[in-house]
C-alpha cells in the first residue's frame, strides 16, 4: 500500500512569520522542512493586512480563554500581579489582548506563506518548529536555533512571542488556514525525486 493511500500523506500550512523574513532565515528556514522530505506544493510572499491576520486565528471563545488562560498562567509562574500587568484577571480579556499582540505581530512586515506535503506533515512541521516558546523549544528546533524569547519577554513588552513560524496544529486548522492564505489556488502536483526512498 503507498504511504497516500495508508491517509498519511497530509498537508499542512506553515507561514514565515515578519521576524523570520526580516532576519533574512526565509531560506534557511524553508531548508529545514524541505531536507526532512517535506516537499513545496504551494508557496507566496504577502503584507497582510489586520484584517486578513485576524482571520487567519480561530477566533472562538474557547481559543480566546485558552491564550488568556496560558497567559495568566505565565504570570502566577513569575509572582506577577495580572492586574499591576495588564488591568485583569479574565482569561476572556487577556485572550483578547493577546490577540490583538498576534494581530500586530503577523500584519508588521512581510510574511512567507507556504503549504508543505509530506508524511505525517502536520506533526512533522510541529515537531521541527518546537515549542511555542523558544526559550523552551528544542536547541535543535527552529525555534529553539533561532531565538531564547519567552512569555515572560512577550507579556512585559506587551506584544505576541517573536517565535519564527506559525504551523497549523490540526486538519482543521489545515483546512482553514490553507483556504485563508491560499483561497481558490490548486497546490502544485509533481514527485521530488526522493520520494521513493523517504516513503
Ligand atoms: P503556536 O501554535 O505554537 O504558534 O501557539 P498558539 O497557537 O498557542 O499561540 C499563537 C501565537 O501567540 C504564538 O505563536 C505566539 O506568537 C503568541 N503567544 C502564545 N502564547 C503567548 C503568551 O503567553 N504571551 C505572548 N506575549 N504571546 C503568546
Ligand atoms: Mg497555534
Amino acid at each position: 500500500m503507498s504511504p497516500n493511500a495508508a491517509g498519511i500523506v497530509e498537508r499542512t500550512l506553515v507561514l514565515l512569520k515578519p521576524d523570520a523574513v526580516a532576519r533574512g532565515l526565509a531560506g534557511q528556514i524553508l531548508a529545514r522542512f524541505e531536507t526532512v522530505g517535506l516537499k513545496i506544493v504551494a508557496l507566496k510572499m504577502v503584507m497582510p493586512t489586520r484584517d486578513f491576520v485576524a482571520r487567519h486565528y480561530p477566533n472562538t471563545p474557547e481559543w480566546i480563554a485558552g491564550m488568556g488562560k496560558k497567559t495568566l498562567e505565565t504570570y502566577k509562574d513569575r509572582g506577577l500581579d495580572p492586574i499591576a500587568e495588564v488591568g485583569t484577571t479574565d482569561p476572556m480579556k487577556i485572550g483578547e489582548m493577546v490577540k490583538a499582540w498576534n494581530i500586530d505581530y503577523l500584519s508588521s512586515g512581510p510574511v512567507v506563506a507556504v503549504i508543505f506535503e509530506g508524511l505525517h506533515a502536520i506533526t512533522t512541521v510541529r515537531k521541527l518548529c518546537g515549542a511555542t516558546m523558544p526559550f523552551s523549544a528544542d536547541p535543535g528546533s527552529i525555534r529553539g536555533s533561532y531565538s531564547s524569547t519567552s512569555a515572560v519577554v512577550g507579556n512585559a513588552t506587551k506584544r505576541a512571542v517573536r517565535n519564527l513560524v506559525h504551523a497549523s496544529s490540526t486538519p482543521e486548522e489545515v483546512a482553514h488556514e490553507t483556504a485563508h492564505w491560499f483561497g481558490p489556488e490548486k497546490p502544485c502536483v509533481y514527485r521530488r525525486a526522493d520520494e521513493d526512498i523517504l516513503a
